[in-house]
């Protein structure tokens, strides 16, 4: 069901400023134009005038080149597992399968890092999933062959001299966080290293 205008504003009311702020620079971009345009009366009420409550700023059309200019920042920080700035950062998807007989756990984690350190990572994936997948009875039989392919071809993007898809897509989807980061390198480390 879709919450009709009153019952929103009711919503963003009992918020506290903390967590309008946060939907203000982490879900603005999804929010439908009268759900945005309540927050930010929301937001404008209460004064906040923290960077982050400019929420025009956190949901303006970026261009390529903005976006670019992001991707670009984020590639060049510091990895997060090793911490060399050695290499440009990418992104890759760790899929992860584990059985005890009849329950089969399967968990997909999205990581930033350098190539070095992603490939480690998809290759961790694969040696625990072949070794502890197939026991389940019957997905671990089916989801297995499937993560350790997954975990295989997602390496092919690790060494790309450019960023790749999920590593664009992964920026797109943090535009408010990192442009009320821009200025703050741990900010910005805090977004590749604690995703969420
Ligand atoms: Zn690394």
């Amino acid at each position: 069901m879709i919450p009709n205008l009153e019952q929103l504003r009711k919503n963003y009311e009992q918020f506290d400023d903390k967590k309008l702020l946060r939907i203000a620079s982490e879900e603005a971009a999804r929010l439908r134009p009268d759900a945005l345009e309540l927050l930010k009366q929301e937001i404008a009420r209460r004064g906040l005038t923290t960077d982050a409550a400019k929420a025009d700023i956190l949901t303006k059309e970026v261009n390529a080149e903005e976006l670019a200019g992001h991707v670009e920042t984020l590639r060049n920080l510091p990895c997060p597992i090793c911490g060399s700035t050695g290499e440009k950062l990418n992104a890759t998807i760790v899929s992860n399968v584990m059985s005890f007989i009849v329950f089969t756990h399967q968990s997909k984690e999205v990581k930033i890092a350098c190539p070095r350190c992603l490939n480690k990572q998809n290759n961790n994936a694969m040696v625990k999933t072949a070794l502890l997948g197939w026991w389940g009875i019957p997905f671990g039989l089916i989801r297995t062959p499937a993560a350790l392919m997954f975990n295989a071809r997602q390496k092919a993007q690790n060494d790309l001299p450019e960023a790749n898809d999920l590593f664009k897509s992964f920026v797109y989807g943090r535009l408010g966080r990192i442009e009320v980061n821009k200025n703050n390198p741990e900010g910005l480390q805090d977004i590749i290293t604690h995703i969420r």
